[in-house]
């Protein structure tokens, strides 16, 4: 079975081929699997790739379509479901880098756009959000007016009107997992940081880091007023505008101490690349009941060629988890999923071995937004990608569920 094709004009509308045939990527080209492809969901963007050109025909012969007329899709995914396939394009010489967005693979079945992707979860609470009126900007102003001193509350009432980010809008519902931003460094240099990028890189982080470090007084007025609000509520340190939170670990413990002589309420959470497995382990003991560490892979050398880390490698991060693991919180993994990484035998193998041997309750599969050649000339080209429904089926299959965000304990 082939599937159609779209492809976009220099105006960026979109037009269907069903007489060509898509192909898609995962280091190699191929067609999709029919068990790959799911309707269009809501929520999704249709993008336009510019300079470059779609590749349609035998994947042993692939070929550009329209001789360079017209540009590639791809779809950026609503939150819920995980991407399967990359969109196979020639990029022209003259194409820019891409921003740094998750493209996915698209093509047309009966006169529909189809995605290659995977429903990986549905959390009531990540769909997309109606404000009536002017909701949002009534309860943060609300909020504001009872704290108004707080420079982290400034902070996420920007993060929630600029960057529309829901842990940051928690804060001001007064429910749900709640944004406590508070260290602007970090001891890594991802390829792709969206808080942070150095001024020669070809696009610019979509988010502004937060400049100045949270005090404890002011994280512990946040967490107290939201656990008392929210009983089942998460408060979570490190968040995407912010470095690595266990950079400021030392403020963290004592705000953790000081939340817990006030309330028992809710869930402390902490959102960390792992890199610091004994400053963890000091925030594990003053109280933190829940982390999620974030990695891209399973190899030494493709997480050092992303993260580009300073001091500290793979091997902390993984001593992190297994600490916490340990301790008896509750561990997730941000995993940043890239077809043709995640799912090489090589890392799926390093990923079984390691999951095996430790309590991870979820996976959190995230695609790896970023300009898939920027991405593939870092980590280098795959020899033998089994394909992404079986890297989630191999997760399940070491122990851990697979999702994509955290679920509140009720
Ligand atoms: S660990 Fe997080 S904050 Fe640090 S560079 Fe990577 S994405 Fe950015």
């Amino acid at each position: 079975m082939s599937f159609g094709l779209p492809y976009a004009d220099r105006r960026g509308r979109i037009f269907f081929d069903e007489q060509a045939r898509a192909l898609a990527a995962d280091g190699f080209l191929r067609e999709p699997r029919r068990e790959e492809l799911i309707p269009l969901p809501t929520g999704s963007v249709v993008a336009m790739l510019p300079g470059r050109a779609p590749l349609t025909g035998a994947a042993s012969r692939p070929h550009a379509y329209g001789n360079g007329r017209y540009a590639a899709v791809g779809v950026l995914l609503p939150s819920g479901f995980t991407r399967l396939l990359l969109p196979a394009y020639q990029a022209g010489p003259a194409a820019p880098a891409l921003p740094l967005f998750g493209y996915t693979f698209a093509c047309v079945v009966d006169d529909e756009l189809y995605v290659a992707a995977a429903k990986t979860d549905d959390g009531e609470s990540w769909k997309p959000r109606f404000f009536e009126g002017d909701e949002l900007e009534r309860a943060i102003e609300s909020r504001l007016a009872l704290d108004p001193e707080n420079a982290v509350l400034g902070q996420v009432a920007l993060c929630s009107r600029e960057y529309g980010c829901f842990t940051a809008q928690n804060v001001f519902f007064e429910s749900g997992e709640a944004a406590i931003p508070v260290s602007p460094a970090c001891n890594a240099r991802c390829l792709g940081c969206i808080s942070q990028q150095e001024p020669d890189a070809p696009f610019p982080a979509p988010q502004t880091r937060i400049s100045r470090a949270a005090d404890v007084a002011e994280i512990v007025r946040i967490a107290t007023h939201h656990l008392a609000l929210d009983p089942s509520g998460i408060v979570s340190f490190g968040q995407g505008c912010e470095g690595e939170p266990l950079m400021r670990y030392r403020t963290i413990v004592a705000a953790i101490r000081e939340i817990r002589a006030r309330t028992p309420l809710g869930t402390i959470n902490l959102n960390t690349n792992g890199s610091l497995p004994e400053k963890l382990q000091e925030t594990i003991e003053a109280g933190l009941q829940a982390v999620r560490v974030s990695l891209n892979s399973f190899r030494p050398e493709v997480y050092a060629a992303y993260y580009r880390p300073d001091r500290y490698g793979l091997e902390d991060v993984l001593e992190s988890i297994r600490r916490a693991c340990e301790a008896g919180l509750r561990v997730s993994l941000n995993l940043l999923t890239f077809p043709g990484v995640t799912d090489e035998e090589a890392e799926l193998e390093a990923m079984e071995t390691f999951l095996r041997g430790v309590r991870v309750e979820m996976v959190q599969t995230r695609t790896l937004n970023i300009d898939p050649d920027l991405y593939r000339h870092a980590v280098g080209e795959p020899v033998a990608p089994r394909g992404m429904l079986e890297a989630l089926s191999r997760i399940r299959g070491a122990g851990s569920l697979v999702g994509n965000f955290t679920h509140q304990v009720l």
